[in-house]
């Protein structure tokens, strides 16, 4: 048995919405190399099992198709769910306002890790938007926004910052949690620890 060491690659999928030639080229790839394919937690593609020798050819192929990569720095691609274009309780067109954010944000230098963004489309919050580092909920009467929430062995629900928003202000509100996430933060952290914070910009409402 090779004990050549096996690597993977993660492929941004914006909206959790998988573009046909990148399914495609993923699946020939899987077949050529038998690689695994797994769809993340964020909503991503990750490709595992490859040969580290063959790693920059396989990307090189996805990206030749249009793919981008996951990278450290990169600021974080928002988890939604599928929204009012296929959920009739949703609201909002969360995939709309995901390429808002993403296109606003996207070409900041660097993003300290351990920050995350999730767009529900109503209150149930299929995808988790109160329990993350900032949470946006579509409702009846404009946009929700938490702050502060996560998940894992200790969950921890968002305090809510914002009551009947429009998209705009929703916008603004990101651009400040960002900034001061930064400011706040020396390589990695969970917002939940900046809500004592003096200079926090927000308060629960
Ligand atoms: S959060 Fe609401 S809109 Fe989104 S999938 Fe769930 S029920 Fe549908």
């Amino acid at each position: 048995m090779s004990d050549e060491q096996k690597m993977s690659v993660t492929v941004l999928l914006p909206a959790g919405r998988l573009p046909l030639d990148i399914m495609a080229k993923a699946h020939s790839l899987a077949g050529k190399y038998s690689l695994k394919v797994y769809l993340s937690n964020a909503q991503n593609l990750r490709i595992m099992e490859i040969p580290e020798t063959e790693l920059e050819e396989i990307k090189s192929s996805l990206a030749a198709v249009g793919a981008t990569f996951k990278a450290k720095g990169k600021f974080p691609l928002p988890k939604v769910c599928v929204g009012n274009n296929s959920c009739n309780l949703g609201t909002i067109d969360t995939e709309a306002l995901s390429g808002v954010i993403v296109d606003k944000f996207s070409g900041r230098k660097h993003t300290k890790a351990k920050f995350k963004i999730v767009i529900s489309g109503c209150t149930l919050c299929c995808s988790g938007a109160k329990t993350t580092d900032i949470g946006i909920i579509g409702t009846r009467d404009g946009f929700e926004m938490y702050v502060g929430g996560k998940g894992g062995p200790f969950p921890k629900i968002g305090m809510r910052i914002g009551k009947k928003l429009a998209e705009d202000e929703v916008v603004e509100m990101v651009e400040t949690l960002v900034e001061f996430h930064d400011k706040k933060t020396e390589k990695k952290q969970r917002i939940f620890k900046l809500l004592k914070d003096p200079d926090f910009p927000y308060s629960e409402v």
